[in-house]
């Protein structure tokens, strides 16, 4: 199947794949060379609001379907996506960037929430139990939420819509995705998939627009939507909080990070070089979980800078699809404006470039892997999230200095620390204000575990036996038995 056939690039409505009601379309670009890939029905409210439509009228046959059911569904879309793996890879590393097998990774991430929540499906329980005083009983009923809006970042074009749809579905409630405007093929190959799996129509929408607040501002406007689950930058998720108070909606945010790495000198630096590199470059660094800032206990600071930056300078830069590529380009020009100029303000500052070439030249939206040392507190890429591969590597005497440094900033999403010791170990997991922390390793994200972040990094888990509870309501009867 050609996958960027017209039918891929309509709308999922109902049970229709049709052109936005004005007809407008835009266009979709390969990062890596800057050349227009696709063409997407540009939705406006209406296309919204009729996606909406069939998601209410989806409701009540979905919720009532069997639990096991819709478990076998999701099933059958876990090994779809598995099966397909490299025709749903090529087309993420096409529109986002990506080195194919990190690609690769992704669909294996993303098909695995499916499998998950198809286990989960068939484990919704409510209670039953005598009041405290005995005089009557307690009934817990858990019902789906309703309709839910998910808006989804381009960075993880698929496993971002996963972690949503897939416990959704396993709750009983229906769904309206619109993905981000930059990655939104990967997310119509998934409707179609789950299309020809057997899910309903009306339970799986997908809406595709440049013109993201005009449409997800009337999704939330309208009371029959029940719950908004969004991915992507703390700012927009703020945007979205306020939108959602206007008709108090369940709401879930997996928002921005600004991630220490911590590395004690009693770490095993094999293990701890392994990690950093993980955690800096996956994605190509854009990532909410990216380290974004190592610190390095003293005494092994020269001998783990030596080795991370011989890695970092030995990676290789490309077009995704290419053999040996380690490094796609960044998502569009402003991203690597961005971080250019992060990277210039560090050295204005006086820090030092120990890898890294800079901007190049030439089409496709590079921008190479670098280590920055000696970058000083105020540098400001210590505040904000790089999303890309540069590492500025700072040190640390001691674990209160460290932790308190990491902790100096608004987000909590996630933090890393390498030591062998293990009181150290869990004196830093109880005293880091994050959501999530890797010990002794640089890759966290996993279905079956509770991701998300503290502070205004999120509210809400994805993943795991909490992230059905997201999609669920409880209603509590109180029964007289005399
Ligand atoms: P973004 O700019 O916040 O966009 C995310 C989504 O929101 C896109 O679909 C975007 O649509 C949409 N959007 C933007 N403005 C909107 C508005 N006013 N109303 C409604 N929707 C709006 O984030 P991004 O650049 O795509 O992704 C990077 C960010 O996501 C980073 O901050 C990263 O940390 C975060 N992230 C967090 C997690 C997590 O689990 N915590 C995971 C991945 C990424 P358009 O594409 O049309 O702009």
């Amino acid at each position: 199947m050609n996958v960027l056939a017209p039918g891929h690039r309509r709308l999922r409505i109902g049970d229709a794949w049709r052109d936005a009601t004005s007809g407008a379309t835009f266009e979709v670009e390969d990062p890596a060379t800057g050349k227009t890939i696709a063409e997407v029905a540009d939705a406006g409210a209406a296309d919204g609001l009729a996606a909406l439509d069939a998601a209410s009228e989806a409701l009540p046959g979905w919720s009532a379907t069997p639990p096991r059911r819709r478990s076998e569904l999701l099933t059958a879309t876990y090994r779809s996506l598995t099966e397909r793996s490299e025709e749903v890879a090529r087309l993420i590393t096409l529109e986002m960037g990506k080195p194919l097998a990190e690609a690769r990774a992704e669909v294996a991430y993303g098909a695995e929430f499916f499998r998950w929540f198809a286990e989960e499906a068939v484990r919704v329980e409510g209670r039953y139990n005598t009041a405290p005083n005995g005089g009557y009983r307690i009934l817990t009923v858990p019902k789906p939420v309703g309709p839910c809006v998910f808006v989804t970042p381009w960075n993880f074009p698929l496993a971002m819509g996963a972690r949503k749809i897939a416990p959704a579905l396993a709750a009983g409630c229906t769904t309206i995705t619109k993905p981000a405007a930059q990655t939104p093929l990967t997310m119509l190959l998934l409707a179609r998939i789950m299309e020809e799996a057997g899910v309903p129509p009306g339970v799986v929408n997908v809406v595709t627009t440049k013109r993201a607040g005009e449409v997800v501002s009337a999704l939330l406007a309208d009371t029959r939507t029940r719950k908004l689950s969004f991915t992507g930058s703390t700012e927009v998720g703020r945007v979205l909080l306020r939108q959602a108070a206007g008709n108090v909606l369940r709401t879930s945010m997996e928002l921005g990070g600004n991630a220490a790495l911590i590395v004690c000198a009693d770490a095993d630096l094999d293990v701890a070089v392994d990690g950093a590199m993980v955690a800096k470059m996956r994605n190509i660094g854009e990532s909410c979980i990216a380290a974004n800032r190592i610190y390095v206990e003293e005494p092994v600071r020269e001998e783990f800078t030596a080795r991370f930056a011989e890695r970092m300078g030995a990676l290789s830069m490309g077009h995704g699809l290419d053999d040996g590529v380690n490094v796609g380009p960044l998502i569009d020009g402003d991203s690597v404006t961005k971080i250019d100029d992060l990277v210039a303000d560090a050295v204005g500052r006086g820090a030092r470039v120990l890898v890294g070439s800079g901007r190049p030249d030439g089409p496709g939206h590079f921008y190479p892997p670098t280590v920055l040392v000696d970058v000083p507190e105020d540098a400001r890429m210590l505040r904000t999230e790089i999303f890309g591969p540069v590492a500025p590597i700072l040190s640390f005497t001691t674990d209160d200095e460290v932790m308190a440094k990491a902790n100096d900033t608004e987000y909590g999403l996630v933090a890393y620390v390498f030591t062998r010791g293990l009181q150290r170990a869990l004196r830093f997991a109880e005293g880091l204000d994050t959501g999530m922390l890797g010990i002794n390793r640089g890759l966290i994200s996993d279905p079956s575990a509770p991701f998300g972040g503290v502070k205004q990094s999120g509210i809400g888990k994805e993943g795991s036996h909490e992230g059905i509870g997201e999609y669920l309501d409880l209603t509590y009867a109180a029964i007289d038995l005399p």
